[in-house]
């Protein structure tokens, strides 16, 4: 006879104030590399590697502001919707119990959380820019038009809340994921987002180093031009698309400028 889930039965207390708790502290490593980026920024370290060498022309939204508007996000809003993912995950398959992952299980997991994420951020993204969505949501995130590290998490609630997030919580649902592996994911999307919004293309950035992604400076074209590139950890699907034609053409002009 075929057994019914009690689903009720699945959730347990003590295991999703652990998930909020671990998720709030792993969330929070925004923080410290974005204080460490306005550190570089404000001794004008790695001058050589600053994607634009003049400052913005247009007026874009202060520090403080930013860091008022993520305080709130990751210590008020965030904690208020998290048990309710966790509740999806955990309905979904993820699995928070012991045996923990293999390191080769981690590793194929990630592989394939990313190229999910990826997909739905591409996506995702490409509908924020329709005149409707961009107008209504998207346009926040676009008020930097020369991005620094906190224009990261600068965007309006329900792109945070829906569209970023999604992408970042499907994957480990469809593959039923370890959250151990899930925790890790985060610290690497975290890291990666202000790695493609800090303005510097620094050599030594993991990410410059995965493939389709040749650097920060990919991003930061879709803020300076808001044209293409709406990929986030990789470029696969703009090349499909055809979406970052004038990126190409852009870095092309730039090289043979420089001969
Ligand atoms: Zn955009
Ligand atoms: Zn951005």
């Amino acid at each position: 006879m075929e057994e019914h889930r009690n689903l009720w039965m699945e959730l347990d207390l003590v295991e999703m104030m652990t998930f909020v708790g671990c998720m709030v502290a792993v969330n929070s490593l925004v923080f410290v590399l974005c204080g460490a980026l306005e550190l570089v920024e404000r001794y004008d370290l790695f001058s050589d590697r600053k994607i634009h060498k003049t400052a913005a022309k247009c007026e874009q939204p202060s520090v403080r502001a930013v860091v008022i508007h993520m305080l709130k996000v990751h210590y008020i809003i965030q904690p208020l919707g998290l048990p309710l993912f966790y509740t999806l995950m955990k309905w979904g398959g993820v699995r928070f119990t012991a045996p923990g992952p293999s390191w080769l299980e981690i590793v194929i997991h990630l592989a394939m959380i990313m190229l999910i994420e990826d997909t739905c951020f591409y996506w995702i993204h490409r509908a924020l820019h329709t005149p409707f969505l961009y107008k209504h949501v998207h346009k926040m995130h676009h008020e930097y038009k020369q991005p620094h590290s906190w224009a990261v998490e600068y965007s309006h609630i329900l792109e945070y809340t829906i569209a970023n997030t999604f992408g970042i919580f499907i994957g480990a649902v469809l593959i039923h994921t370890h959250i151990y592996t899930f925790y890790i994911w985060i610290l690497i999307r975290t890291a990666e987002g202000v790695d493609g919004h800090c303005g510097y293309n620094f050599w030594f950035s993991p990410f410059r180093y995965f493939p389709f992604r040749p650097g920060s400076d990919v991003h930061d074209y879709h803020h300076s031009h808001n044209i293409g590139n709406y990929g986030s950890l990789f470029t696969f699907w703009d090349s499909i698309c055809g979406t970052n034609i004038s990126f190409s053409n852009y870095i092309q002009r730039k090289k043979m400028a420089l001969h």
